[in-house]
């Protein structure tokens, strides 16, 4: 029986004992993991919110093997990569709206 006032959310073990030594590991926080997890949650839903909001026509597809990813723009793919600390746009020079919506986004 679940801690009163909690409800419970079910995670695949392999994923949940990698993403518990990570955190163990990488997180500095005094939160508990429980409790550090439900803000992330809820930050990531409120940044795809306002990714949404600002970048309408912009869908993230996913991430690349190689640290960049793809977006989706009106049907076009675009490609954004990751090198020697610099994110580039390959339909763009210099800084631009794609690379603001990878770099915002949660899933990246
Ligand atoms: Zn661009």
């Amino acid at each position: 029986m679940g801690k009163s006032g909690y409800t419970s959310l079910s995670l695949d073990e392999k994923r949940y004992a990698k993403l518990r030594k990570d955190w163990e590991s990488h997180v500095t926080t005094e939160d508990t993991f429980t409790v550090w997890a439900t803000t992330v949650l809820e930050k990531a839903i409120e940044r795809e919110k306002e990714l949404s909001s600002r970048y309408g026509g912009l869908h993230f597809v996913g991430s690349t093997q190689d640290g960049g990813c793809i977006i989706q723009e009106k049907g076009e793919v675009i490609r954004i990569t990751y090198a020697k600390n610099t994110l580039t746009c390959d339909h763009d020079k210099g800084m631009c709206k794609h690379i603001l919506y990878a770099a915002m986004h949660p899933q990246f």
